[in-house]
């Protein structure tokens, strides 16, 4: 899940920047805006505050505000270097990285939170079926059914999800392993 599960974190940290301005009387569309824009800049070394303000339009003392609160909350980070046109020195502001990867661990773990439930929901539950209808039942019914097809008079086969199942425990086995990888590198001190 690299590409996709980056988008999914980044927009996972977009609803917290919201929330985040919310909190802090700035408008929440304002402040994802900025957050967008930065995103957008980070991998090219981050984007100024002037350049933040000519692109959006909004003014100066709003755009300081949301730089202070993201930056609090260490969404981003910002180096102080020249800037390309003008003869001033300035701060260019990017995402930090390691807030991408931490939001990104959070979202596997999620995952991997429920195949394990539903490993534990599938495992738990055999069930019956009929070789000729396809019909299935649960244990308790084809008890009662004395494991007989009421239909077609076959005996009822416990039905093989182990393909499936063993399928999902790899799955949920490599999850493990990756946010292991991920915990040891984003948390390594
Ligand atoms: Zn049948």
């Amino acid at each position: 899940m690299k590409g996709k599960g980056r988008n999914r974190a980044v927009k996972s940290l977009e609803i917290y920047v919201r929330k985040l301005a919310q909190a802090n009387d700035i408008k929440p569309e304002m402040a994802a805006h900025i957050f967008h824009l930065i995103y957008e800049e980070t991998p090219n070394g981050g984007i100024s505050d002037d350049d933040l303000e000519s692109l959006t339009g909004y003014k100066q003392s709003d755009i300081r505000r949301i730089l202070r609160l993201l930056g609090d909350k260490r969404i981003i980070v910002s180096r102080k270097g020249r800037h390309p046109r003008k003869e001033a020195t300035r701060y260019f502001w990017r995402i930090d990285s390691d807030t991408i990867n931490v939001s990104l661990l959070t979202l596997k773990k999620k995952v991997l939170e429920k195949l394990v439930v539903k490993e534990a929901h599938d495992s738990g539950n055999s069930y019956y079926a009929c070789p000729r209808c396809g019909s299935k039942y649960s244990f308790d019914e084809a008890f009662t059914l004395d494991f007989t097809c009421p239909r077609c008079g076959e005996v009822l086969e416990e039905a093989d999800s182990r393909e499936g199942l063993e399928r999902l425990r790899r799955t949920i086995d490599a999850l493990r392993e990756e946010i292991a990888r991920d915990e040891s590198r984003i948390y390594r001190s």
